[in-house]
């Protein structure tokens, strides 16, 4: 069982050290940011650090390149922006939301239960000793969030209603008022079950999600493939990689005019009411087109920066990524971690050679343009 070692889940107050230097992660809950955290954040990651923004499959944000020891005036950075309300609790706020969800689409706008349950993450008695890695997902209905399988997904049937899904199979019916005080409750009663083991996850206690809700009796929602692009008033973009440089977080800063920025759990961003905004985020390499190589290909951050890495993952992924081809999803992983690697189906690949990579196009490959 995955519980039974030490959960080294990094934090800001707990970096991970990578061999590119520090790693933070900064949670995010639900993804929702604006144009300012994010302006703070870039700018301690430049003075501090490498100066990305790494983007994660749980739409939090990690800095990279950091000293060991983190200096006091980085995580001073990143409390005053807003990014870190709590030092006790601040692994523990791993919340998921449909991205669009209040903007377009879904059966309800899930925007008010993301503060809400933040704040009983923050406080409420019990949930502190959470693990690092437990996750919560509020979908608006429309099947996104509940295809990443956390722990509790709160999945909307209907504006008041909806069901509470433990685990991947189990659920018990919730009204939408009740959402987070039932979501509250079960992660409580998690924390007490998995004390003896030292279980993580639901999936690592086996007989729990059954003991606490019953067998889903319909299959959830087939996930939408989420647009890029100009959706309604909205700009929507994937970011190659999940690594957003300084030049590109410039521009979604200044598209955002101060405004909301939501981060999504497939590395991209969705910047409200900035649909005219598009072009200067495509200008900077930021990826508005779902037939981009970019929407089908990830990977881990690999060699050199992490020492398991057997290859550089991001060369390798970047010297095919300008070839026209139809690639079927795909995640490049340095070693057998698979980091990053997405849950749905995709073809799996650790420590390819580029020909391996490349073999699996063939025979489609011509140069973009
Ligand atoms: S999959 Fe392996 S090489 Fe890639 S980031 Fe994870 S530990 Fe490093």
């Amino acid at each position: 069982m995955a519980g039974v070692t030490a959960d080294r889940c990094p934090g800001v107050l707990r970096p991970h050290q990578a061999a590119d230097g520090a790693m933070v992660r900064v949670r995010v809950p639900g993804g929702r940011t604006s144009g300012l955290q994010l302006a703070a954040l870039g700018a301690a990651a430049r003075r501090h650090g490498s100066g990305l923004l790494q983007l994660t499959s749980r739409a939090s944000l990690q800095v990279r390149g950091l000293p060991e020891v983190l200096p006091d005036a980085f995580e001073a950075a990143v409390a005053a922006a807003g990014l870190l309300p709590s030092t006790s609790r601040e692994r523990v706020r791993n919340v998921v939301c449909s991205p669009l969800t209040g903007l377009v689409g879904g059966l309800a706008d899930q925007r008010p239960l993301v503060g809400a349950l933040d704040a009983a993450l923050l406080t409420a008695p019990g949930l502190g000793e959470l693990s690092g890695r437990f996750l919560l997902g509020l979908d608006d209905g429309r099947g996104d969030v509940a295809a990443l399988t956390p722990d509790l997904t709160y999945l909307a049937t209907g504006p008041d209603r909806g069901l509470l899904v433990v685990g991947a199979g189990h659920a018990r019916p919730v009204a939408q008022d009740d959402a987070v005080a039932a979501m509250v409750a079960l992660a409580r009663a998690f924390v007490g079950a998995a004390a003896a083991s030292g279980a993580w996850r639901v999936r690592d206690l086996p007989g729990w999600a059954a003991s606490v809700a019953e067998p889903l009796a319909v299959p959830l929602p087939a996930p939408p493939v989420l647009p890029l692009g100009r959706v309604d008033r909205h700009a929507v973009v994937a970011v190659p990689l999940g690594l957003l440089a300084p030049d590109q977080l410039a521009a979604v800063v200044d598209a955002a005019a101060g405004g909301p920025v939501v981060l999504t759990p497939w590395r991209g961003l969705v910047v409200p009411e900035a649909a005219d905004r598009l072009p200067d985020l495509v200008e900077v390499g930021l990826v508005a087109e779902t037939a981009s190589p970019w929407t089908a290909i990830s990977a881990c951050v690999g060699a050199p920066w992490c020492a398991n890495g057997r290859v550089d993952t991001r060369a390798l992924v970047q010297s095919v990524a300008g070839l026209s081809a139809r690639w079927g999803r795909t995640h490049v992983s340095g070693c057998e971690r698979r980091c990053g690697a997405p849950t749905g189906t995709h073809v799996d690949l650790v420590a390819p050679s580029r020909d391996e990579l490349l073999a699996l196009a063939r025979p489609e490959l011509v140069p973009h343009g």
